[in-house]
């Protein structure tokens, strides 16, 4: 480089320095660039809600569509999935293939004669876990279309969802044995789920779903809702609306037909009461009307599932409502709620 610009340069640098040593001595202040604006703490949980990105999950949403191919499949392939029978054990070999496929880390949890499957999508926190839930056995002489072939399939269609994203906190997808026996399968994890060091921060039980918003009742044809029962003791405000911000803002419930009542005793999601915040969807029509004829009966094949939400298309729907409600749940507790709770 030429001398003269050099010093030039050197020349120009001094001057700067000039005007700058003469403010130290009148203690004027130095101004600094201007900060980020801090991130503004939520005044409520409602608050945080308004401000989560919801669109950026949206490109890989759960479909109704998936839940009832695959119910299907397993309605005529692996039906009739009674607690230690050759039926039961092949249908369990099946879900965890399947759970397999999903990336998950699955694992078998043993308890008497029966198991529980697990499938782990780690976070970076290995300690804390939401925990997603459904049976997968059935009484005797029983498809299990609807009970709980549908619930089952959800789980499994929410993990496939969500199997692309990584969060800082752990989910854990449970299929649970027995029941249909007195809840012994979840009421086993509820008790040992330490032994794979995990703390539950909440629970999310699906039985006995998918006939329910948009769908109408087919015995008097007046719109069904979606339920999801909500406490059992265990109220966590935050939660619950959480699940009510999903149904009604994120995935389009008519606000008059999202319903919340109490949850039931009559699933899993009981043995969770004493242990973490729950929250379990059941049909509307569960304990109502023409489904009741065939809950629990010989009567639960896919086509008199598919003939109660009104035949094939309407079912989707009603399973699109389903999971879609269900996965926005996770992603915000796994994503923004998670960051809430430190
Ligand atoms: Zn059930």
């Amino acid at each position: 480089m030429n001398r003269k610009i050099l010093s030039a340069i050197g020349y120009a640098l001094l001057l700067s320095i000039i005007p700058l040593s003469g403010c130290i001595g009148n203690e004027q202040p130095i101004s600094l660039p201007p900060r980020p604006p801090a991130k503004a703490e939520p005044e409520t949980f409602g608050d945080l809600l308004g401000d989560f990105n919801f669109t950026a999950y949206s490109g890989t949403l759960p479909l109704g569509e998936n839940v009832y191919d695959y119910d299907h499949y397993l309605s005529y392939n692996h039906g009739f999935r009674l607690v230690l029978t050759p039926t039961h054990d092949m249908a369990r070999d099946e879900l965890v293939s399947k759970m397999e496929s999903l990336g998950l880390e699955v694992r078998l949890q043993d308890f008497g004669s029966h198991q529980n499957i697990l499938g782990f999508k780690w976070g970076e926190d290995r300690e804390r876990a939401l925990v997603l839930g459904a049976h997968y056995d059935t009484i005797n002489t029983v498809h299990g279309a609807n009970d709980n072939g549908g619930g089952c399939c959800a789980v499994l269609e929410i993990a496939r969802a969500l199997s692309g994203y990584n969060f800082s906190k752990t989910i854990v997808f449970a299929l649970w044995d027995a029941e249909e026996i007195g809840l012994k399968g979840s009421a086993h994890f509820a008790s040992n789920h330490k032994e794979f060091n995990i703390s539950m921060s909440a629970y999310i039980n699906f039985d006995c779903i998918g006939v329910n918003y948009p769908c109408k009742d087919v015995a008097t044809g007046e719109n069904l809702g979606l339920t999801v029962g909500t406490a059992l003791g265990n109220v966590c405000a935050d939660f619950n609306e959480l699940a009510r911000f999903a149904a009604v803002n994120v995935t389009g419930v008519a606000a008059e037909l999202a319903k919340f009542p109490e949850a039931g005793s009559g699933s899993d999601h009981a043995s969770f009461k004493s242990v973490c915040p729950i929250l379990s969807f059941e049909s509307e029509t569960e304990n109502t009307g023409w489904y009741t004829s065939f809950c629990n009966s010989p009567l639960d094949t896919f086509p008199t599932y598919e003939a109660s939400a009104g035949g094939a298309e309407e079912l989707k729907k009603g399973l699109d409502t389903i999971v879609q409600t269900g996965y926005y749940i996770v992603v915000v507790w796994a994503d923004y709620y998670a960051y809430y709770e430190e």
